[in-house]
């Protein structure tokens, strides 16, 4: 039995597509915090159980039976930390024989502020003595949808990135990459570096939304403060504010490029493109 968690998001709903092609329905869970949005999956055939990361006595129901487990980082910026370690001292006292975690691009070593929670959730799945499988994602593409839009609204993409190059991957490809290790044996134990087979800056990113969309594009580098700036006057809450402008300093030191290749390797098939994200968002 595999038990998915955050399995009502963007990335989970394709985890349980891409498992669904690889194993019964009947051995897949989603663990979600609203049964009701996930009537939708329970359709297919997979059980829903209810569990939420605030609610410790919520798990041990949630994982019974479970021999493999994918916990998908949660998305409450600074609670994270706490959250996942319920979910791994469950997983403890359940007897998971596999425990997969999205993590970040080279957690233990980024200089990214977003990964602190993600290398003190690593730090807790080893400690627990689980075998464990570290899915270490990049960006998403996705992450670009709303730039692509503004940038033919405004005419420019703006950052802090200066030209550092970021090796992203569509939602889909990482989705795939967790299935993969969830549906078969030898992965226990690896530490996997994922990340787009073809990086960009965001001047190429800029270029490539301006050709598709038929007009001229550039790409305007800001200093951090300014940028989230820019970010806090369109409405973004402070602390996505501030973490966006940090990671894109953290771009421009390199911390989303990878040329390993391992996502494309573990999903059979090259990952996709910057330019297909750039055309479903335009
Ligand atoms: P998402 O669509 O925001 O999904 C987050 C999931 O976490 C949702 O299913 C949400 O439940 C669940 N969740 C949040 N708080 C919870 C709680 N207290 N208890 C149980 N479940 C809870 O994000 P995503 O696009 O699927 O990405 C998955 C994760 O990757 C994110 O949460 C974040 O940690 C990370 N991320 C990575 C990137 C990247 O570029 N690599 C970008 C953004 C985020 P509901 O469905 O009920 O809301």
């Amino acid at each position: 039995m595999i038990v998915v968690t955050g399995a009502t998001g963007q990335l989970g709903r394709l985890v349980i597509s891409a498992l669904l092609k690889k194993v019964a329905a009947a051995d897949v869970v989603a663990a979600v915090r609203n049964v009701e949005k996930a009537k939708d999956i329970a359709a297919l055939g997979v059980q829903v159980r209810a569990s939420d990361y605030n609610k410790p006595e919520s798990w041990d129901a949630a994982l019974k039976g479970a021999d493999r487990v994918l916990l998908i980082s949660s998305n409450e910026l600074g609670q994270r930390a706490k959250q996942h370690r319920v979910v791994v001292e469950a997983a403890k006292r359940s007897g998971v024989k596999l425990l997969a975690y999205t993590s970040v691009l080279r957690a233990d070593a980024s200089v990214l502020g977003l990964a602190a929670e993600h290398k003190a959730t690593e730090e807790a799945i080893r400690a627990s003595g689980i075998p464990y499988v570290l899915l270490r994602n990049g960006w998403y593409t996705e992450n670009y949808d709303s730039v692509v839009k503004s940038a033919v609204n405004l005419g420019s993409v703006y950052g802090c990135a200066s030209d550092g190059r970021i090796s992203a991957a569509a939602r889909v490809d990482y989705a795939e990459a967790a299935a993969v290790v969830l549906a078969a044996d030898g992965h226990a134990g690896k530490t996997y570096e994922l990340a787009g087979d073809t990086a960009f800056s965001l001047a190429e990113l800029a270029s490539e939304i301006g050709r598709q969309a038929g007009k001229s594009i550039g790409y305007v580098n800001l200093s951090e403060p300014e940028y989230k700036k820019v970010l806090l006057g369109v409405g973004l809450p402070e602390p996505y504010a501030a973490l966006l402008a940090d990671s894109d300093t953290g771009i421009s030191k390199g911390a989303l490029y990878d040329e390993s290749r391992q996502l494309s390797r573990l999903i059979g098939r090259n990952t996709t493109p910057i330019s297909v994200t750039v055309k479903s968002a335009l």
